[in-house]
């Protein structure tokens, strides 16, 4: 593939940024990688796992940079945007990965000089691990890519950074900032707060927790343990940044809870089943989207993969 960057900065060093890394190392889609990350200890892997070079600030990082990758908690990337605004080359383009959209070009486009393109985007890849180890340059494939350019954005800039990402393996999506935290409220932000709150509930439960919970766990509470087990930094901020849509799937979300339990004490069957019948279907157009595989999984070996 051609190269599409001279020289890509990665600010974090994470999953997604470490991802990126050895796809487009993989992929020969950037001739330089240079990355920052906050702790000597990541910064040391990432030199020696896939960076060509790790400096010890942001803002060297992106010196004479095409790419800019900001792949840090959402929570944090205004602060990094104050730091590396003023050493921007005119014509690089920004992007980043986090998973609320609104939020970061709200905190991260003040800070951007004039000339610099700011595409927001949102890899729908992610597993519960984090870290620069984490990381492979497959994570990608075959998952959507969100990019939420604003308005009047560069054709030519959007474009490059679309083909990064269809380089990486990616199918690669456009919307508005807005609509795409609405959509992930309901896809992933709400889902990951249910998955925590089941798992608190059983943790909670200290008589089943020591012994039961963990030795008898069947597929569904399984499943919501891996999900609770991801990164409590980067959730945080998500519900931090992503509050209203969250709040509006939430309100939902207990109305629906409370006609089940409703059915539940009723007796009323026939409300269960068509309910369930119709979340099945959800499912079946889940696998037929190409966005899971129709293996039986329940009582499977751990998995990595899952979107986020
Ligand atoms: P991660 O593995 O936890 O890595 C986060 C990186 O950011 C680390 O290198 C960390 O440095 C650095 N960092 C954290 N706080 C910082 C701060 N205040 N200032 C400077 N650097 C800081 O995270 P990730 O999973 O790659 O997530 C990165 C972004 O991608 C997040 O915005 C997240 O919302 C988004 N995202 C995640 C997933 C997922 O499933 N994980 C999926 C899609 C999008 P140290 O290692 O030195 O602490």
């Amino acid at each position: 593939m051609p190269v599409l960057y001279d020289r890509v900065a990665l600010i974090g060093l994470g999953l997604i940024a470490s991802s990126m890394a050895h796809a487009m190392r993989e992929k020969g889609l950037a001739r330089e990688i240079v990355g920052y990350a906050r702790s000597a200890e990541t910064r040391a892997a990432a030199r020696e796992l896939f960076c060509d070079r790790v400096t010890e600030t942001a803002a060297d990082a992106v010196d004479g940079a095409d790419l800019v990758v900001l792949a840090v908690p959402v929570g944090a990337m205004g602060d990094i945007a104050v730091e590396i605004g003023p050493r921007l080359k005119a014509g690089t383009t920004v992007t980043d990965v986090g998973s609320v959209k609104q939020a970061v070009i709200d905190a991260v486009v003040p800070h951007l000089p004039d000339g610099v393109h700011f595409i927001a985007g949102h890899p729908i890849a992610g597993t519960e691990h984090s870290g620069p180890r984490s990381g492979f340059a497959t994570l990608f494939v075959n998952r959507w890519w969100l990019l939420t350019p604003m308005e009047g954005a560069d054709p030519a800039a959007v474009s490059r950074l679309r083909a990064l990402c269809e380089g990486m393996g990616a199918k690669v999506d456009e919307m508005d900032a807005a609509h795409h935290d609405l959509v992930l409220a309901v896809t992933s932000h709400t889902p990951h707060l249910i998955a925590y709150t089941m798992v608190g509930v059983a943790d909670d439960l200290s008589r089943v927790t020591d012994s039961e919970v963990i030795n008898y766990s069947a597929a569904g509470f399984r499943d919501f343990t891996r999900i609770a087990a991801s990164d409590p930094t980067m959730w945080r901020d998500v519900f931090l940044t992503n509050k209203e849509a969250t709040l509006e799937i939430l309100g939902r979300f207990t109305e629906e809870l409370f006609a089940l339990q409703r059915a539940i004490r009723l007796g009323d069957g026939d409300h269960l089943h068509a309910y369930f019948t119709r979340t099945r279907a959800i499912r079946r157009s889940i696998i037929e989207a190409g966005q899971d595989t129709a293996a039986p999984d329940f009582g499977r070996a751990a998995v990595a993969a899952k979107g986020d």
